[in-house]
């Protein structure tokens, strides 16, 4: 609390990001960082961009990337927003598409950063509750006029919904944006960026962060109707045009071209997903169906908060939300084998 901060802050409610401490190893299972390191190409062009052109501005525009990522997803490049992290595009997205004298709407359970963003822009949000299986109400997000935001998967349940739902989502209401934030769909989602081109209403968010193991240089994308990456970009020059440096825009091209590396990571971490959901289900946990690279697990007999603490003490780290609904679960990333299986190790120890 400082007597210096405006009104506006004071009333901020701010998102508490995953823990990464530093006090020990821990095998990391809380803010589904990908396992895998990035791919091969990805660091090599990253270390050939650390040279003197650093002294020049990096380009505002990104064109080569978005030339890149226009020719990989079969688009055009103003098709295409390019942010610091998919969090800045979101946040970038609400500034832009909603207003206060319109609800946005998302579910109860999903991205806590929606909740910040919207409290950030003095929107109304309107909450939506999941279904008692944790599924996404589809005919809700029908109902009411507003902008819409749903993460597909969604997080941290990982459960998904099909591309027919978020059509019939779209149309609805063509007034209004959608915005689907993929950043999971490459765990054996199925991804809607080819519908930007029927629905100009129809926002699909992107990030490194996740499948491309690039959480640290900090990239995301929107693609949509040029009418909203437009927007988008006029908002952006209005906040810092430089958003993204010269070595993320490095790294973030060659990622591109390294697509099969990450989709042979991608079906690893599936398939140790799979692996990790037959041992947990062995040890009476339920295990909400994940399409996502981590999975959101419950046990009758044993509390979430107190298994959270005492594997935090045993060196693993999930993450615990302590909210109404989830409180009995945990959301645990998908490490790599050798990681999941000393998870497992530790959970069957912990339940004797
Ligand atoms: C991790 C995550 C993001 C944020 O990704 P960054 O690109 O690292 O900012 C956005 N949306 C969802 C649902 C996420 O889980």
């Amino acid at each position: 609390m400082s007597k210096y901060w405006n009104e506006r802050v004071h009333n901020l409610d701010p998102y508490v990001p995953g823990e990464q401490p530093k006090d020990r190893r821990y095998i990391k299972l809380n803010t589904n960082e990908n396992p895998y390191p990035p791919a091969p190409g990805v660091l090599q062009a990253i270390k050939d961009a650390a040279d003197d052109q650093l002294r020049l501005y990096p380009d505002p525009n990104e064109d080569e990337l978005r030339a890149a990522l226009a020719a990989h997803y079969n688009i055009q490049s103003d098709n295409i927003f390019v942010g610091n992290g998919s969090d800045e595009v979101l946040a970038f997205s609400f500034m832009t598409f909603f207003s206060p004298d319109r609800p946005v709407m998302f579910a109860d359970i999903t991205y806590s950063f929606y909740k910040v963003f919207a409290n950030l822009c003095e929107l109304q949000p309107a909450i939506i509750p999941l279904n008692d299986n944790f599924e996404i109400p589809v005919e809700a997000f029908c109902e009411q006029s507003g902008g819409a935001v749903i993460p597909n998967p969604n997080a941290p349940t990982g459960r998904e919904i099909p591309v027919q739902a978020i059509r019939k989502i779209l149309e609805a209401d063509p007034d209004r944006v959608v915005i689907i934030d993929e950043a999971y769909v490459n765990f054996g989602g199925e991804t809607v960026i080819p519908l930007i081109k029927d629905y100009p209403n129809l926002l699909v968010v992107h990030t490194l962060s996740k499948y491309s193991a690039l959480a640290g240089i900090r990239v995301g994308y929107a693609f949509g109707d040029p009418g909203l990456i437009q927007g988008l970009n006029r908002l952006k020059n209005s906040i810092n045009s430089y958003t993204i440096d010269r070595l993320a825009l490095a790294g973030a091209k060659a990622a591109i071209e390294e697509d099969d590396y990450y989709s042979q990571m991608a079906q690893r971490v599936i398939r140790t997903r799979e692996n990790t959901v037959k041992s947990l289900d062995e040890m009476g946990f339920s295990i909400i169906p994940s399409r996502a690279n981590f999975i959101f697990i419950t046990h009758p007999d044993y509390p979430a908060e107190d298994l959270f603490h005492k594997l935090r003490t045993r060196g693993i780290l999930v993450r615990y939300f302590s909210q109404s609904r989830i409180s009995d679960y945990l959301r645990v990333s998908i490490g790599t084998d050798e990681e999941m299986k000393q998870f497992v190790q530790t959970m069957r120890e912990l339940l004797g």
